[in-house]
């Protein structure tokens, strides 16, 4: 095996190897247009792709595809080869700057919310320069933004992008207030620490409910669950380790920095987190992670679960977006600084961020919403559905500090001045405790927890930018204008605490008391599903913001909406027929000949001796006979709530009967058939219980 450092990366189009293989003068010219967004000369495209076609051909690839990030979730590519024909009757490979810089995939099944009527099925796909090309398999990827003919933005990649451009924009506004006038841009980064759960593949594949929907419709409490917190950093067992090694090695191949890995509270649950790095690359990354994670799987025999709720009754799994921004000079605006006035500038960043949350508690909740994280979020699991934010006993003291002008405890001063005194240093592992905070500081980050583990990490990312742009906005806009910089500096923190420290929460944001005092006491938004939630985006708040800073259209936030609803609501609804369909199918005939063994056993017994009892075998028959017939209710009943959708009318209708439905119906149908499952000989139940699937992996 070879050393890390010489394969990492080596299935990427990368720095070193644009340097190797490309003229000084087109070297600089992409440079130029990766790191400052400058416009791509087409005579620069040609000799880029020609390169990148070169290497890529040298390393075994046979095709070319345009990678994006369409709004199903997943990511999308149609293969190209590269052959052309040579006037002898062989093949010439060819690829050219046209064809780096625009695709048009015809992209008519893909969801676009009414922003493109399938009859103009034509979308295009524009190369993101700054992501770089990687090879998969037998193909040359290059990721891609798509569009609408009309230039809509039909994917995650591009409003991304706009983002990180608004937040770019108000940052540098900021920091030449602040007299950083050589910084070029401010980046957000992000590293994502995703879950997931391994189980093997036979079993796997033998329920349906796993296959058609990624988690579990039934199923018994195991006898074992998570209680005794013996699988969280527990030593990992040889199958899963093996699986980790070829995962890292393949990720890195891909130049991923995957860095750790761990077990996680339940069983069978694990995490892989990499090195932070630029947003966009981030999502682009954190997509091919999950990609690979389930790949590498499937070749050990295995299945990767990346359902936010795979199993009731243990963890879910989410995805920690941790998130800060940094100048191109390296500097991190969420650390404290060395001097009083760098201190100012951290505080007023931190503001930014505590304004942006609560202003727009619900963009953040809704870019987080799917069918599958609301059994996370809203359910009794940490983090809630409820927003706030944690930031640690020593900054909560310094901003209170602030806000009532009275002295700090932790220094000698008299008062907190801005601009005058040195904060005191944060120690990341004092801030670090909370774990149930949706949104919680930990020393020179944010870590945003609410999302799922499914989830592309775009959608928070956007909205999370998109919010601190705007803060930023609004105290640029005020400090631009300012006569006093230092004053109007320390009045606007001030207000800012005072307006917003409702949003701040540092205990335990799974307890049951937090919720009440968080939405009765503190008019917190607490929006538990998707369909609550989703609707705000079309808010005229939000409206307004969001277009401003041009990171959406009105119509793509329309569309957006809509087929956030729609995807909510196909979901649950395979869910529920895949029930139905288990439910008759599978489970009532088992039980049905369970009982019938039952009744045989019986019968055989008084045959031989009259006088005996049979209590066991007649009292077990009755309970079974009776869930049955409920199982046969619960199903039909689930069967109308679902047809009844056909009269919902729109999206949004048909979401509330989904939620107040459908949901609740199927969970009745599940507590008939799990008790069954408690009762019921094991030989004759049809598919892997929860025992068999958590602990199935040796
Ligand atoms: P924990 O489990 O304590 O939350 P991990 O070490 O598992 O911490 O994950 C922390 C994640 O945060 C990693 O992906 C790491 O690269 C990322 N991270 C560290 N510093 C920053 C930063 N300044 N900006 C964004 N992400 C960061
Ligand atoms: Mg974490």
């Amino acid at each position: 095996m070879k050393n890390v450092s010489e394969f990492f990366g080596c299935k990427v189009f990368d720095d070193r190897v644009m340097k190797a293989n490309l003229s000084a003068k087109v070297y600089q010219s992409l440079r130029k247009t990766i790191d400052e967004g400058a416009k791509l000369d087409i005579s620069v495209a040609n000799a880029v792709a020609a390169a990148m076609k070169d290497w890529a051909v040298a390393n075994g690839a046979t095709h070319y595809t345009h990678w994006f990030q369409p709004l199903t979730g997943v990511t999308a590519e149609k293969h190209d080869s590269f052959i052309s024909p040579s006037p002898d009757g062989g093949v010439i490979m060819e690829f050219s700057g046209k064809e780096l810089i625009k695709g048009e995939p015809d992209a008519s099944s893909f969801p676009s919310g009414g922003l493109r009527a399938t009859f103009e099925a034509r979308g295009y796909t524009a190369w993101d320069p700054t992501s770089y090309a990687f090879i998969k398999g037998k193909t040359l990827c290059i990721p891609t933004a798509f569009c609408s003919y009309g230039g809509e933005a039909l994917d995650k990649k591009t409003p991304l992008l706009r983002s990180m451009e608004a937040l770019n924009k108000q940052a540098l506004r900021i920091l030449s207030l602040f007299g950083n006038e050589d910084v070029k841009c401010v980046r957000t980064s992000v590293g994502p620490e995703q879950e997931y759960f391994l189980i093997t593949k036979e079993m796997y594949e033998r329920r349906r409910d796993l296959r058609f929907t990624g988690r579990t419709l039934f199923g018994a409490k195991p006898p074992k669950g998570q209680e005794m917190d013996d699988h969280y950093f527990g030593v990992i067992k040889p199958r899963v380790a093996a699986y980790m090694e070829e995962l890292n090695n393949e990720l890195w191949k891909l130049g991923i920095l995957a860095k750790t890995e761990h077990n996680e509270v339940a069983p069978a649950q694990h995490e892989l987190a990499p090195i932070y790095t630029t947003t966009n690359i981030a999502t682009d990354h954190n997509q091919l992670t999950m990609e690979i994670m389930q790949k590498v799987a499937a070749q050990h025999g295995l299945v990767c679960l990346l359902h936010e709720k795979p199993f009731a009754g243990v963890n879910g799994s989410g995805k920690h977006n941790n998130w800060s921004l940094a100048t191109d000079k390296g500097v991190n605006l969420l650390s404290p600084g060395e001097t009083p006035y760098e201190n100012a500038q951290f505080l007023l960043f931190l503001c930014a961020v505590i304004k942006a949350v609560d202003d727009y508690q619900d963009l953040l909740r809704l870019s987080v919403a799917t069918a599958g994280n609301d059994h996370r979020l809203g359910a009794n699991e940490a983090p809630p559905a409820v927003v706030s934010i944690f930031l640690g006993d020593e900054l909560n003291a310094v901003l209170q500090a602030i806000e009532t002008d009275t002295p700090y405890a932790g220094t000698e001063k008299t008062q907190m001045k801005l601009g005058v005194d040195v904060l005191p240093k944060f120690n990341r592992d004092t801030t670090d405790r909370n774990r149930t905070s949706p949104f919680a500081f930990t020393g020179n980050k944010f870590e945003f927890r609410m999302l799922g583990s499914s989830n592309s990490i775009a959608c928070a990312n956007i909205m999370l930018n998109s919010a601190v742009a705007e803060s930023l906005k609004i105290y640029a806009d005020r400090l631009e204008k300012a006569e006093n910089f230092e004053d109007a500096l320390q009045e606007m923190i001030r207000k800012t605490i005072k307006d917003h420290k409702h949003i701040i929460f540092n205990g335990n944001g799974y307890d049951d008391t937090w919720i009440k005092e968080a939405t009765e006491k503190r008019g917190l938004l607490n929006y538990r599903t998707t369909p609550d939630c989703m609707p705000c985006l079309l808010d005229e708040k939000n409206v307004k913001m969001l277009t401003a800073h041009k990171v959406f259209s009105k119509a793509e936030l329309k569309s957006r909406c809509e087929i956030m609803l729609e995807n909510y609501c196909k979901t649950v609804l395979i869910e529920a027929n895949t029930m139905i369909d288990m439910a008759k199918t599978e489970i009532a005939p088992a039980v049905s000949a369970y009982v019938l063994e039952l009744a045989n056993t019986a019968a055989a017994k008084k045959a031989v001796d009259a006088s005996v009892s049979c209590n066991y075998e007649t009292g077990l028959l009755k309970k079974l006979a009776r869930l049955e017939e409920q199982i046969a209710i619960k199903a039909d009943e689930l069967e109308e709530a679902v047809m009844k959708l056909q009269d919902a009318g729109d999206i949004e209708a048909e979401s509330y009967m989904i939620r107040d439905g459908v949901l609740s119906k199927m969970g009745e149908l599940r507590v008939a058939c799990d008790e069954a499952e408690t009762m019921t000989a094991k030989k004759y139940w049809p598919f892997p219980t929860y025992g068999d699937l958590l602990f199935g992996v040796k």
